[in-house]
Order: structure tokens, then sequence, then C-alpha cells
């Protein structure tokens, strides 16, 4: 199915990339959102963010400020002029967010994991013309993903977004949730005309990897950025290590190169032969491995081995990692490539031993 889009257009706001949004993880209280909002409005930011219902992992967290707090965004408007936006789960919230005058709504990664609850939000949004961003659902379902933007769309909703928020996963070795950039350059593919935001804040995790995790989404075409900041990052009552001052959101920004799109493609067409090239290049040597492997099936039947010999597996996977590294490259990376060659040379080699 195709969404049904309009451009989120907001006058005032730049059609340029990226658009920014802003403001705190959770609302805590009236002086900490006003005084955030304050400060990012005098750095030019148009657009603030709150969470005002916060789905907590754990019962007994802050779990938002609720209701009460929609006024202070209200407040934010009148003395800003920002738009402000925040996190729907339930029908209730989108009908406190309607009634207080809220401008953008954004469906949060563990509501969009849940097909009942993104329907029921449909069903409170239907024929409300809102923006709306879904951030990804909290698995790396890219489907999933979709079908809540039909949902909203079936909705009647046209002025969709979509945040690419990371995706969890029980290593936290470096990223909070880790950014499987593929998915949504998948999703680019497939609905070239949804804009994307990032949101930096919920990959990294920690403040050091906003700025690197902002370029990386630019230089992959990204349309825009969420990004977390609170006036006393170290104090904020959820998320605190990944939240900056609006002074460091502003210092990251001014940093960031914005490369376009549509710039000369000669150059571009040279290497792009050139990893044409290459690539002919991997496809003909992986043909010719498997051969070689189909052959080594071949001896095995023959002497009554058994396929895995699993020393072997393992010195490849470490030799190959080890080598990979010395060219410079990822030795995981390398790790991973070999582990789905052999995972594929196993195949041809029980396709032999079964003829
Ligand atoms: C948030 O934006 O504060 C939030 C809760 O994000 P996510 O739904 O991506 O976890
Ligand atoms: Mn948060």
């Amino acid at each position: 199915m195709e969404l049904e889009l309009e451009p989120i257009k907001l006058e005032g706001v730049s059609e340029e990339r990226p658009l920014i949004i802003s403001g705190p993880c959770s609302a805590e209280t009236e002086e900490q959102v006003l005084s955030t909002a304050q400060q990012l409005a005098q750095k030019g930011v148009k657009i603030f963010r709150a969470g005002i219902w916060k789905p907590r992992t754990k019962p007994g967290g802050f779990e938002g400020v609720g209701v009460e707090g929609l006024a202070w965004l209200k407040e934010v408007k009148e003395q800003t002029g920002m738009y402000v936006s925040t996190e729907v789960a339930t029908p209730k919230h989108v009908y406190e967010c309607l009634k207080a005058g809220i401008d953008i709504l954004w469906v949060g990664a563990r509501t969009t994991a849940n097909p009942f609850a993104v329907q029921d939000l449909a069903d409170a949004l239907k024929g409300v013309d809102i923006p709306i961003f879904v951030k990804n659902p909290v698995s790396p379902d890219l489907e999933l993903w979709i079908g809540a933007m039909e949902r909203i769309n079936n909705a009647g909703l046209k002025r969709i977004g979509a945040i690419h928020r990371g995706f969890s996963s029980y290593d936290k070795k470096f990223y909070r949730n880790l950014p499987q950039w593929h998915i949504p350059i998948e999703l680019r593919r497939r609905i070239p005309n949804l804009p994307i935001l990032c949101d930096p804040s919920h990959i990294g995790g920690k403040r050091e990897l906003i700025a690197p995790l902002c370029q990386q989404a630019m230089d992959l075409g990204m349309d825009g950025l969420i990004i977390e900041s609170h006036c006393n990052p170290d104090c904020a009552w959820s998320d605190a290590s990944q939240q900056i001052t609006p002074e460091v959101l502003d210092y990251i920004l001014n940093l960031l190169v914005i490369r376009s799109e549509h710039q000369s493609t000669e150059n571009l067409r040279e290497l792009r032969s050139q990893i044409d090239d290459c690539d002919n290049a991997i496809i003909e040597l992986l043909a010719k491995r498997m051969r070689v492997c189909r052959e080594i099936g071949t001896f095995k039947k023959e002497h009554g081995m058994t396929i895995l010999q699993t020393g072997r597996y393992n010195e490849i996977l470490d030799k190959r990692g080890a080598q990979g590294s010395l060219c410079g490259m990822d030795s995981e990376f390398v790790r991973n490539v070999f582990e789905a060659i052999h995972e594929e040379s196993v195949r041809q080699q029980m396709e032999i031993i079964n003829q």
C-alpha cells in the first residue's frame, strides 16, 4: 500500500534540512520547561518537544507529570512562539493534546510496536489534521513501522513523518539502541516522499554520541533531527545521560556539514563504477569459493567425514576478522560476513552429501 502524504509545512519554519525538534525528554516542572524553551528559542529552535506521559521500562520511575504539563507547553507557545510537540500513547492522550492545542504529536517506539494501541490512536485521530511523527518500533521490523503509519494514514492524517530512534538489543555495548541504518534507508527507498528524522539521543544514550550520529544522519540524507535538551541535563528526571544544554545543541548544529544531494554527480559516477567492479569481483570470488566448497563436500562424503569441522570454522572466523582489522575494517563486520559465507558453504555441502 502507498501512503497518501502531504508535506509537513510549518509556517515560519525553514524547509531546508535539517528540521530541528528539541526539548527535554520529560516535562518536569514549569520552570524547567520554560527555561529550556526560552534558551532554545534564543538559539533559533522552532519546534519544542517534551514528554508529558513517559513510558518507563519499570514501574516506580518518573512516569511524567501528565495533563498538568500541557498547560506549560501552552505557555511555551505563548512566550516563545515555538511549535510544541509531545508523545501520545492512548486515545486519552490524544484528546488532552488536541484540547490543549498541541501542534505536533509523536508515537513512541513502544506504542508503534503494538498494532492494537496504534489502531486506538488512529481511531482517536480520525479526521484530525495534525502533523504526527511515528518512531520506529523497538524491534527492527520495518513492516511494523510502515504498518503503524498506514493505520494513521487510513484515519485521514496525511502530514506524517518517521523518526529513526534505533532498535533495542540485548547487547548494549556502545549504543543504547542500535542504529541499523539500513532500515531507515530501506524505508526511504520504499516511501521516498516520507520525511525521516533521526533521534540521536535515544540511539546513542550518551551525550558524546549525539554529534557524530547527527552527522551520520545528515550524510544519509535524513530530513531532520529530534534531540533531547535540558536546562540542567545532569539533574534530568529521565534520560539524564543523553540530554544536552541548549548551548551545546547550538554548538553541535553549527558544526554539522550538510551536503547537498544534488551536487555534480560526475565524480560520483566514476566512484560508483568502481563499486560495481568491486561487487562483480566479490561475486565471482564467492562463486569460486562455493565451487571449492562443493568439491570439499564431495571429498568429505567419500571419506565419511562430518560437514562441520568446528575447529576449522573458528580458525577461519578469527583469522579473517584479524586480517580484516589489519586492512582497516571492523573485525566484527568481517567475522559477520564470513559467518554468512560459511552458512551458505555448509548448505551447499549438505546438498552434496544428500545427493
Ligand atoms: C522519548 O522520545 O522521550 C521516548 C520515550 O522515546 P522512544 O519512544 O524512542 O523510546
Ligand atoms: Mn527520552
